[in-house]
């Protein structure tokens, strides 16, 4: 018998991650990280520290939901706890209009549908009572797209991605908020890419029982800690009458840790699962950053340096498909259209951390998260000219870089 040896030390190098996320994590997350004590899950500072973050999270997220609270692990983690209240046979109207409102309909789909459903195509089912709407990739979910489909389906849930990071559009969240009201459906949002980086406040979409969003995009804080979720008093009486089928997601026993029992803030939490005490101090201190910035002037950044962006790489040449303001999608000018893979690759072989879009078509990326600085800026610029030079276009990089320099100059001087 022989053993393997040992491999060596892991060492992962920093890249300059300008994707749709995980974002640029604050150098003061990462020290919280790691400057955490060796701790349990019950030891009173950690405990602490979860109630603080509770209250934070909810001035974050602008709501006075008791249930909102973190669920440990990423943006799905946060999704499953947030429909665990779908329940087989449940009536449910989903939007989708890119990859990752695609996979929020599958997880849908599979939570609605009844037992032979589910049995019948285990990982790809199709319940009668789920209706997904397709809208193509590139465009956004409107206002009268949702109100026609609920006044016609009128189901008990309806679904919708806040914004859509595969295909960087954002859906009206008015529209889909004032559509639940009218036709008494139960509003659930993925708002993954949204909370962080755009100015709105949960407490003024009343059609929404459900939030969830994750850790690593607009918080900054790192993949693996807490994914940020709300309900409303309605989500969890609904909940509460239903019951689900998870204990780890469940949405009212996992808030118990987090000091909410019985629908009330209580001094401290009650076990639900082993938190780890790394986790807790860097969301806490995420939460702090973003606090302390507030959200309408980080909104406003991104505004501000997504134009910057867009108008760069569309003196480039390439066409901007997208309206978020955390990420530009493009499509290469029509003479390196097919060439979008064979440049993402390029650029991530040497740290720079662009991405493909994830489903067809093939468009390049480029996130701005934690990014938001004129020196930060003129870097994506500049090594993005150089990967379209590098498969034979000819962009004027001091040009484009010229006119940045004029963009931050004006705005400054506005
Ligand atoms: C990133 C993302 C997800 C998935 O989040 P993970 O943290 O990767 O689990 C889901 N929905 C949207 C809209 C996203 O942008």
């Amino acid at each position: 018998m022989t053993e393997a040896a040992p491999f060596p030390q892991l060492v992962i190098p920093n890249t300059l991650a300008a994707g749709p996320g995980p974002g640029n994590t604050d150098a003061r997350v990462l020290a919280a990280f790691a400057g955490a004590g060796v701790a349990d899950h019950m030891q009173p500072d950690v405990l602490r520290g979860m109630i603080e973050c509770k209250h934070m999270l909810r001035t974050f997220m602008g709501t006075e939901n008791v249930h909102t609270f973190g669920v440990a692990g990423t943006g799905w983690s946060g999704l499953d706890c947030m429909m665990s209240a779908v329940m087989p046979g449940d009536t449910v109207v989903a939007f989708s209009n890119g990859t990752f409102s695609g996979i929020d309909a599958l997880t849908l789909r599979m939570k609605a549908s009844t037992r032979d459903e589910l049995a019948a195509d285990s990982l790809n089912p199709q319940p009668a009572s789920v209706t997904v709407i397709e809208v193509p990739h590139g465009q956004s979910v409107t206002a009268e797209m949702v109100e026609a489909a609920l006044a016609e389906l009128k189901p008990k849930w309806a679904f919708m991605a806040h914004w859509e990071t595969g295909s960087g559009r954002i859906n009206d969240i008015r529209g889909f908020s004032d559509a639940c009201i009218k036709h008494d459906a139960m509003g659930l949002v993925d708002a993954v890419s949204s909370l962080g980086v755009e100015d709105f406040k949960v407490d003024d979409y009343q059609g929404v029982v459900g939030w969830a969003s994750c850790p690593q995009k607009g918080l900054l804080c790192l993949p693996l800690t807490y994914a940020p979720v709300s309900f409303t008093d309605r989500y969890i009486e609904t909940l509460r009458a239903s019951g689900c089928y998870t204990y780890a997601n469940h949405p009212i026993m996992e808030a118990r840790h987090w000091g909410v029992i019985d629908g009330k803030d209580a001094g401290k939490g009650a076990y639900h699962r082993t938190h780890s005490g790394y986790a807790v101090a860097a969301f806490h201190e995420a939460l702090r950053i973003n606090l302390a910035e507030g959200l309408s002037k980080r909104a406003q950044d991104y505004i501000f340096h997504e134009k910057a962006l867009t108008a760069a790489v569309t003196a480039m040449g390439c066409e901007v498909t997208s309206n978020m303001t955390s990420l530009v999608v493009l499509n290469l000018p029509p003479e390196f259209s097919g060439r979008e893979m064979e440049l993402v690759q390029n650029c991530r072989a040497v740290g720079f951390g662009i991405w493909p879009t994830l489903s067809a078509p093939v468009q390049v990326r480029i996130g701005i998260l934690n990014l938001l600085t004129q020196p930060a800026i003129t870097e994506i610029v500049t090594r993005f000219a150089q990967a379209m030079n590098d498969i034979g276009a000819q962009v004027d990089i001091d040009t484009i870089t010229a006119d940045l320099e004029t963009h931050y100059k004006s705005a400054l001087a506005a």
